[in-house]
């Protein structure tokens, strides 16, 4: 929403942000269900299933009309492949493309609109990433673009047992769909066209947890989906009521990388599994959880190239990959900067393709230790103390941590912060200094989501601009 638009909403009476929250849900929903989407839709339902052989046929099928495409229509795709000395038309698997120089989010956000096919007939839509640092990444899709992409989210939702028609869903996101200094109640708004109630996840706060889940109770959710740390808060606040009347079917966790405290208390107390999905705005590669609570890369969507390991044999990668969904804004070998672990083994539900250990976090979301050493994962442990209600590890300078900590209670600040520095030290060793310091509340970015981890250095040890 732009500024304006958004001014122009939070005036609104309730009755009048429904209905414009249904408006844009009518909207949405013909934009990414119109066109050729059910074709791609049937198609997906019917590829999951592929020998291995099938498999690595559509991809390299897909993969060499791509490539051509963006030499016949990119000229800057065109000279990159001069330059690299690779014939597009004998492109026939990832491995062709090892010779291209990778390309970085920085590169997407510097080359902007040069990297649009020219010609493309159909409307433009730009979306933007919602980065926690810096400026977002605008990509440029067409609407096929965007129901090529929404058809394996429904597929994705067939994994997780949930019917593809409409279903009540609780939606937790980066909209502000409540403004921001409202302090009562109603925190949340409805979109009677796609049976979807909105929630503000900008104003979970102790004071109002009860309200969100006394009306969560009330409406039913078959689905609920959005930010893990949204999800988590009203979770926890279940575990500490005692309440746990609120029973989905299940529960689609994306946008943050999930961590292992928030699914086990999320379900445990919601009652059902969560199906996390990783994605990225560009369209490079989607993740998603199979029944078994596998991380399965789409094959379909994106052909993904390891490249040498961060840190050797235990496995860590920015995967490199190449969007099969995305024509309007061709995605050549983007390396990402999320951190992931793979895996080598086959899933037990019987589907073909590369899956993941899992999703250590966004770069900026990793710990470099002075022996040079990656960590995304610290919070867990933090969490298993009783004294702890939230925390954040910062990054300042290479050789400094700052921790801050939400205590249960300001007389348990000092166990917390005992409990936080033990397990730390432990895993980032005796070089670094550790400062904890005390806060009430843990920001939010800009779209509304919870950071973990936070490094303010470079991957190279310097300080950010
Ligand atoms: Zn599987």
């Amino acid at each position: 929403m732009t500024s304006l638009s958004q001014r122009i909403y939070d005036r609104l009476p309730v009755l009048g942000q429904n209905l414009a929250v249904s408006a844009y849900g009518m909207m949405i929903r013909r934009r990414r269900r119109g066109g050729e989407f059910t074709r791609y839709y049937n198609e997906l339902m019917e590829s999951q299933w592929f020998e291995e052989s099938e498999m690595a046929e559509l991809q390299r099928t897909r993969l060499r009309k791509l490539v051509r495409w963006a030499c016949e229509r990119v000229p800057f795709q065109r000279r990159r492949f001069e330059e690299a000395g690779i014939d597009p038309n004998r492109v026939e698997g990832v491995e062709d493309l090892r010779g291209l120089e990778v390309m970085t989010s920085q590169d997407l956000k510097r080359l902007g609109r040069a990297l649009v096919a020219e010609g493309v007939q159909d409307k433009i839509y730009i979306t933007h990433s919602s980065g926690t640092t810096g400026t977002p990444t605008a990509t440029f899709v067409s609407a096929e673009d965007l129901r090529r992409n929404y058809a394996f989210r429904d597929r994705s939702r067939g994994w997780a047992g949930l019917p593809i028609e409409r279903h009540r869903t609780a939606s937790f996101g980066g909209r502000q769909i409540t403004p921001i200094e409202r302090q009562h109640p109603p925190f949340w708004r409805y979109d009677i066209v796609n049976d979807k109630w909105h929630y503000s996840s900008y104003h979970l706060s102790d004071d109002n947890l009860g309200a969100y889940c006394e009306h969560l109770a009330r409406i039913a959710p078959i689905e609920i989906f959005g930010y893990p740390s949204s999800i988590y808060a009203i979770a926890a606040y279940m575990r500490d009521k005692g309440i746990s009347n609120v029973r989905p079917k299940a529960i689609i966790t994306s946008s943050e990388t999930l961590l292992e405290h928030q699914r086990q208390t999320i379900e445990q107390q919601l009652g059902c599994k969560i199906f996390d999905e990783y994605g990225a705005n560009e369209q490079t590669i989607l993740v998603t959880q199979c029944e078994e609570g596998t991380y399965h890369i789409n094959p379909e969507y994106s052909a993904v190239d390891f490249g040498p390991a961060n840190d050797g044999e235990k496995g860590q990668f920015n995967p490199i990959c190449t969007s099969l969904v995305n024509y309007t804004m061709p995605m050549i070998c983007v390396k990402m900067s999320d951190l992931v672990v793979s895996k080598v083994n086959r899933c037990r539900c019987g589907r073909v393709g590369q899956v993941l250990d899992h999703i250590l976090g966004r770069e900026d979301d990793v710990i470099v230790t002075p022996d040079g050493r990656h960590i995304g994962r610290l919070s867990p442990a933090f969490h298993s103390t009783a004294f702890v209600k939230e925390v954040q590890v910062v990054q300042v300078e290479p050789e400094r941590l700052v921790v801050r900590i939400v205590p249960i209670s300001r007389d348990r600040f000092d166990d917390a912060s005992k409990a936080a520095i033990r397990d730390l030290r432990s895993r980032v060793g005796e070089k670094m200094r550790i400062d904890t310091i005390l806060v009430d509340h843990i920001e939010r970015t800009s779209s509304g989501k919870f950071r973990a981890v936070i490094s303010q250095i470079n991957q190279d040890g310097c300080v950010r601009a």
